[in-house]
Order: C-alpha cells, then structure tokens, then sequence
C-alpha cells in the first residue's frame, strides 16, 4: 500500500494584525479574486479551505459585491469549503457563550451557501478550552483541529508515559471533563508544513525528503497531511503541477490535492489501537511554559474590561429582556441582535481580543465594542418599555413614584440598585429651560421612603433633590426636551430570584431608619454579622470570618515589577526587585457609612521606575529575543498614586473592591495580591462553561519562572476548612504564587508587539486612567465555594431599573419569569430560537457531581436542545450531569 499524501490549499486569514484591518481586507479581495480564476482555469485544483471563519465571505462581497453568484458557485462546487465558525476566536478571551455564537452564528453563515466543513478549527488559537470537546459535539462536530497546546514529541520518544499533555502521534483522542470524547488533530509541524511545494525537481525533493520525514515523525497512519498555505499566504498557483512532480519523483507515495472532508474520513477509519488521549484544557502545560502567550490576556486590560461589558450587555441583560418582553410584543428582535453579536465578535479573533495587534488595530476595536454595546443598550431599553407599560402598579398609593428592579442573572442576585426617580416634569413647551429650571430648583424638598408591594419600608439611600435637563423620542411624535425634578435611590437588595422582576415605589414621608454604622468612626473596621475587615496602617485587609473563626491578612497588596517583553509575553529584567504597597503606609478615609453598606477609601502612593533603561530601544530594534535582552529598569521613580475603595454591604462577605489610578509609567506590570495563607496543591479558575481545577505547580519541562492563567469570573484556593475566592470584572489573567497567593494582574504595560519582527505599541503602555473592579470574599467547608463563585457572576451584571406611572396592567409587580432550582447550575444564556421564538435557557454545572436541576416556565414544556438549538435525541431529564452544558427549549404544550 502507497503511503497517502493528502495536500489541503489554505490561508490562514488574520482579519487584522500586525498591519491594519483594511489592508489585510485588500489583500483578501485578491486572494479570493484569484482562487476563483483558479478554480476555472486549473480542473485538477481540487479545493481552499477558506480557513474556518465565514466572515471572510462578507468581507469580500463588501468589496464585490457582483462576485456573489461566482462565489456561491465555487462553494456548490465544493471548490471552496467554508465554516463552520463565523470568525477564529481566542477560546480563553471570550465568553462562553461568545464561543457558542460564533458556532451559532457560523453554522447559519455557512447554511446559506452551503454546508459547512465539520471539524472545530482552531489553528493559531493560544491554548484550547477543556470544554472544547462536549462543545463540538453538541454543535456537531466530531473532531477539532488546533496548533498548541499539545507539545508533539514523535512515536520514537521513550519519555511520554509520564506525561498528560503530550502525543506521540499528530492524532489522538480529546476528552472533556464530562467525558465528551472527539478526534483531535495537533498540526504538529503547524499549518504551514505543505507551504510553498516546489514545482522545480531538485527543490521538490529537498522540500519533500524533509517534509516527508517531518509528517511520519508523527504521522499514527498512512494517510499524511500538508497544509499548503500559512498566514496571509497567496494561493500557490502552481500547486497541481508540484502535486503532478511529487508523484514522479516519489513512487511510494500518493500525492493528491485534497480537502479535510476526505481526509478526515481516511485517517480516522485507519487509527492504530495505541492512539493517546489528552483531557481537559490543552494549554502547553508540558512545554518550557515560554511560549503559551497566556500573558495576553493581561495585554492592553481596557479591551478586556470593555468585551466584559459589551458580553454582559448582550448575554445578561439585552437578550434576558428581550425574551420576557415577547410574551408582551410578540416580537424579538433577532436581525438586531445578531449585528450587535457580528460587531462584537469581530473583536474577539485571537490576534484581536488578545491585544497583540498594533496600535492602530486595537483602536479599531473599541469604536466596535461602543457599537455593539449601544445597540444592546438599545435593545434593553426598548424591552424594558415593552414590559413596563403592562406592569400593574396600582397596588401603590395615587401619589407614590413606583418603580421596578429586573435581576436579568439566571442566578439569585444581592447588591446595589440605583435609579434616578422623577418626581416632576416640565417640557419646553411650558416656558423658557432656564425659568423652567429655576421654578422646579425653587421647589420645597419633599421627604421620602421607599417601600415594596405590601407596603413594608425597604431600607434606602435617598439623595437630595435636584434638576437636570433630559428629552423623551415618542415612538409617534416629535422629540420632547424637559426638565425633571428627582431624586436618585440606591437600594441595597437581598438574593433577588433569577431571571425575575420586583416592583417598589417611593413614597411621602419620612420613615425610621436603623442608625448604627457598619464602620467604626476613622474607617479602620469594617464589620457585619457575618466578617469584620481590618484595615493594617500599610493598607492591606484582614478579614474575619466569623463563622468558622479564621483570619486571613495581608490581603490587597499591590506588586509592581518591570516588564521587558511584549504584547504575548511577559519577562521580568534580570535583578529586578518587585515594589510593594505593603512597604508603605496607606490613608484611609471613610466615604459612606450607613447600616446597610461602609465605604471607605485607602490612599497607596508608590515610588516606582518610570520605565525600562535605554537598552530595552535598542534590544528591540535589533529584534533581540526577550529572554536574551539585558534591559532593567530605569534608575529615575516617580510616585504612582493608587486609590481603592474598599465597600462591604450588610449580610455579605464580599468585600467590593475598586481601584483607580493614572498610569504614566511605561514597561511595567501592576498586580494586585491576595495571599490566602493556605497550602494546597490545585486551586479553581472560572472558565468556558467550566470551573476547571489546575495545578498550583508546573510541569519538570518548565523554565519560565512565572505560570500565568485565565480568568473570568474568578479564582480561588481553599482547603477542607476554608477559602478565599477573588472575583473580578475584565481581569483576565492572574498567578497563583507560591501555591498560596491569588495574584490579579490590574496593567502590563509594554512598548512592542513582539512575535516575528519589530513592531512599536506606545499605546499598549496603557497610559492614563484605569478603573479596575474586583473582590475579595472568604468562605468556610468547599461546598460553601459554590455560592461565592454565584457571587462573582452575579456582580457582573448591575440591576436593571425602570420608573412606572401609578396604571391598570396584566403583568404582576413581582415576577419570576423563568424558575431555576439546581445548586451548581449557572445559566449563561436566556433567548429566544430563531425559527419559533422558542424560550432557550442555557448554562452549565459547575460541579463534577450529577444533580437535580428544575427549569419551569408556566404552561411551557421543556425539552433539550444542543447548541445549535436543534432538538436532541435525549428525552428531557431533571438529572444534570457533572460538568453538563445543558441548552433547554420551551415549547408551548
Ligand atoms: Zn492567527
């Protein structure tokens, strides 16, 4: 039998990178101009593989519009294969349910033209989701293609029994924490091993007695793969007669152009007994740990917060809202939705959301994450109308101001509403704004409580009266500019039910409030029923708990170190000392003080370089690899002032955490430490519908000195007694040091991008103003863990508010739209199907253990769905899985 040589034509298509995203798209148009006169003109082409990502068709047609019917031609055809994602994403970067949509939203890309290439494409992505499996499959795909994670080292290698994250062979079993299994392809020589085949004799058996041995090095079949294209790469228009020339010279060997279609079908029919398995998360764990680019996710921290906000906006709170405002309207506003998901994920390709573009590229980004995020805005509030002018408030006194408190989460939420409450208006019509104003800032201040359905006072801060100039866009008339008199409540609320609404309303007179304080009088202490936080002169926190009787101290520490290296990787100069706040004293000032909620401010000023010495330039310019450079830092400091409040509301033990400062130092990194005093060997990190436990200790092979991780939601280390979690919004990378401290990195500032050549990011130093959100709660036996992680999510996501008029309505005051009853189960998703407007719930199990779970909507039926949607052979089952991601679809019985 002839070994099979199965060459596949690609590129692999950065939308936007180290040049900008337009003139990459130029480049596109001509790739794609030039395989369609290909595909006429050569009849042994057999077929491109238009990289995995559909976007790449829209991005052509925006420029030829009149090359569709050429194009759906090539595709029927099979000349051009395409999908099944929408774009190539970082899996770690992204929301699980950004993951989700672009399968989603991909797989219907591609059903318009055609059907798409079932294999989960992953080439470049840095480190694949230990999900990824259970995901494919219920997006059905049974195998994944991927460049990293996995380090290969070839059959003849004696040392691999050991190891969990390496493969002899470029084929192997991938299984998931629930035990999904699929096939998955490592490129081991990358997707550039059939670049460039020489139609030349001498070169051709230069090039192929090289490749040739490359690929059985780790070939476990006959049937050998070359990719035949690489980043940005031209398609090779001589390919066939290389293919043609191959065939001459190598008898042994079958030569053929080729798609994944048939070659998958060939290598995975012919799998030898001894094939690996990986499992889980696949991120070069057994690697030097040099190269896993897992410090991207501490590139350029704004764009992280920002995709943060836009995934909460679309997934938390547009779409949950838009799902109960059908039962209202009839109406979803599907074609909206999915523009504001293409904007945004359009910023979450792995060279994009990682922040290792330049300049030019990131600023791009962040007119998309405004785009997207306003029409999500937009969608909310048109939503919120909706179910607003149905809301029955009659049950509120004549004269009160009644208003209502959605919790979009599908988890029971605590924390702060806030909402600006009109008590009067005066439009334009009625007089000049500047006499309007005066008579309305002239009026008497009224007193006020505020107080829920039955009448029952509801503990409230009730600011001062004021008047500001605002405008209403009736949907049938001309815009109407006024002044409004109001006020503006901040209410502290206790476990809000999911996926629900509350009415309350503000009411005449003044009502008893609790006096006594949280805090003592200079702000020291911190204290509630259930923790009192101390404040150390040097600023860091120690917190009771006064449960379980333990302290942990020295929490929130701030560590500054130089930075050397780049937008993917981060590398301390040689001698570098780490700076910490701990070594200096804080001040303290107390903010708020009331028995619902203490808030005070700590003041850090830091001496610390201003940036690395004049050998970084140099070092840079020569392209001299990071870990040979010999810059330090700077011998001139300036002082970096670092302010935080520190808030802890009545029955939490989350303490509120949110810094502040002005960044003008350069090549440096921030983090903020929570040693746990704990010593254990694993700790858990919130990731793609995963709460996935890693070592706190790296593998024999590693030589990088630091093992930074991705985030969500959360980290945390805890024992059999107790924990710490640290929540945070748009954090995404942090380190466990010393298997002890959660470390959260806030900035890293960089001056280069790094990778292949010299390019300079001024702006990736992050200069100027940053705002950093994050928490520290503490907790007692590990199932307690659960409810801090709940915590997390759920701070992620503000309450959503909403004044309604004293009227008649069909809707309750109190609601619970959909019910939730399971202990791990977190939902990600509240939307509606496509086709039917079906209600789709989603979420997942953040524990290995199998347990009850109960979804209920009235006079609704549920039955399963995967994630595509589409109904699942499975009957529906109240039993959920360990590490189950389960998509349920209501249907009318
Ligand atoms: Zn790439």
């Amino acid at each position: 039998m002839k070994k099979k040589v199965y060459i596949i034509s690609h590129s692999h298509w950065d939308r936007e990178w180290y040049i900008p995203f337009e003139r990459h798209h130029m480049l596109l148009v001509e790739l794609i101009d030039d395989l369609l006169e290909i595909f006429a003109s050569d009849p042994d082409f057999n077929s491109f593989h238009l990289d995995g990502q559909t976007i790449l068709l829209d991005d052509y047609l925006q420029v030829r519009p009149e090359k569709k019917e050429a194009l759906q031609q090539a595709i029927t055809d099979g000349k051009l294969h395409i999908g099944p994602f929408y774009i190539l994403q970082d899996d770690f970067l992204i929301s699980s349910e950004s993951n989700v949509r672009n399968m989603l939203i991909g797989m219907e890309e591609s059903k318009k033209w055609g059907s798409p290439v079932k294999l989960g494409y992953f080439p470049d992505t840095f480190g694949n989701m230990g999900q990824a499996p259970q995901m494919m499959q219920k997006a059905g795909l049974e195998a994944a293609a991927f460049g990293r994670g996995v380090k290969p080292i070839g059959f003849d290698n004696q040392v691999l029994e050991a190891e969990t994250y390496s493969s002899p062979y470029s084929e192997m079993k991938w299984k998931g924490p629930d035990q999904s299994e699929i096939f998955g392809l490592l490129f081991a020589n990358w997707y550039s091993n059939g670049n460039e085949i020489p139609a030349e004799k001498e070169a051709a058996i230069k090039f192929w007695d090289q490749k040739l041995a490359d690929v059985e090095q780790f070939a476990s079949t006959d049937h050998l793969l070359f990719m035949n294209g690489c980043d940005h790469q031209p398609v090779q228009k001589d390919v066939t007669k290389a293919i043609a020339l191959a065939n001459e010279l190598y008898p042994d060997y079958e030569f053929i152009h080729s798609n994944f279609t048939d070659y998958l079908a060939a290598v995975q029919n012919d799998l030898p007994e001894d094939i690996g398995t990986v499992e889980g998360e696949l991120t070069s764990q057994e690697t030097d740990g040099w190269y896993t680019l897992a410090n991207t996710s501490s590139a350029r921290v704004y764009l992280k917060q920002w995709n943060t906000r836009v995934q909460r906006q679309l997934e938390n709170i547009a779409e949950p809202l838009a799902s109960m405002a059908y039962d209202i309207t009839g109406k979803y506003p599907h074609d909206t939705l999915d523009y504001a998901w293409k904007t945004l994920m359009q910023n979450h390709p792995h060279d994009s959301i990682c922040g290792c573009s330049i300049d030019d590229v990131h600023r791009g980004m962040i007119s998309r994450f405004e785009r997207a995020n306003e029409v999500g805005r937009y969608v909310a509030e048109e939503s919120v109308n909706a179910l607003k002018t149905e809301m029955n408030t009659k049950i509120f006194p004549e004269d009160s101001f009644p208003f209502v408190v959605f919790n979009t989460n599908g988890l029971a939420k605590s924390g702060e509403a806030v909402i600006d409450v009109e008590l009067e208006r005066k439009t334009f019509a009625e007089g000049s704004p500047a006499s309007l104003y005066r008579d309305l800032a002239a009026k008497e201040a009224g007193s006020y409580h505020v107080v829920d359905e039955n009448g029952r006072v509801i503990p409230a801060q009730i600011s001062a009266e004021a008047v500001h100039y605002d405008y209403d866009l009736p949907k049938d008339g001309f815009r109407v500019p006024h002044m409004k008199r109001y006020v503006t409540i901040r209410l502290t609320l206790r476990d809000l039910a999911a996926f629900s609404w509350q009415s309350f309303a503000l009411v005449p007179g003044t009502a008893p409030i609790e006096q006594d304080g949280l805090a003592n009088a200079d702000g020291t202490v911190l204290e509630n029923d259930l923790v009192k936080v101390e404040i150390a002169e040097n600023g860091t926190l120690a917190i009771t708990d006064k449960e379980n009787q333990t302290t942990v101290d020295g929490l929130l520490n701030f560590e500054d170190t130089g930075d050397i290296a780049n937008e993917y990787i981060y590398k301390q100069p040689e001698g570098d000392q780490a700076i910490l706040s701990s070594d200096t004293k804080a001040t303290v000032e107390l903010l708020e003080n009331h028995a619902e909620k203490a808030v005070v401010k700590l003041t850090h000023s830091i001496d610390i370089p201003v940036s690395a010495d004049d050998l970084l330039d140099e070092e840079q310019q020569m392209v001299i690899e990071f870990r040979a450079r010999k810059a330090g830092r700077s011998q001139e400091t300036a002082p970096l002032t670092i302010e935080t409040t520190v808030a802890l509301a009545k029955n939490s033990k989350k303490v509120d955490l949110e810094t502040t400062l002005d960044n003008q130092m350069k090549d440096h990194r921030l983090r903020v430490l929570f040693p746990t005093g704990l010593k254990v060997e694993a700790h858990e990190a919130d990731s793609i519908y995963e709460v996935v436990k890693r070592p706190n200790t790296v593998s024999a092979s590693w030589k990088n000195p630091t093992n930074p991780q991705h985030q969500h939601a959360f980290a945390n280390l805890h024992d059999d007694i107790r924990g710490v979690t640290v929540g945070n919004y748009g954090l995404n990378e942090y380190e466990i040091v010393d298997s002890e401290t959660i470390a959260v990195t806030l900035l890293r500032c960089v001056r280069e991008m790094g990778d292949w050549g010299y390019f300079p990011t001024p702006e990736a130093q992050c200069l100027g103003e940053h705002t950093f959100n994050y928490s520290v709660e503490v907790h007692g036996a590990p199932e307690t863990r659960y409810e801090t992680y709940k915590h997390a999510y759920t701070a992620q996501v503000p309450f959503t508010v909403a004044q309604v008029p004293v009227q008649e309505g069909k809707l309750p005051v109190t609601k619970q739209f959909v019910e939730v009853t399971g202990n791990t189960f977190v939902p990600t998703a509240l939307k509606r199907r496509k086709h039917d407007k079906a209600l789709v719930l989603r979420g997942y199990n953040m524990d290995e253990n199998e347990q009850e779970l109960v979804l209920e909507k009235a006079e609704e039926t549920p039955v399963l769905l995967n994630l595509l949607e589409e109904p699942m052979d499975e009957t529906y089952t109240t039993k959920l899985a360990g590490y189950e991601i389960r998509t349920v679809g209501f249907v009318n019985d």
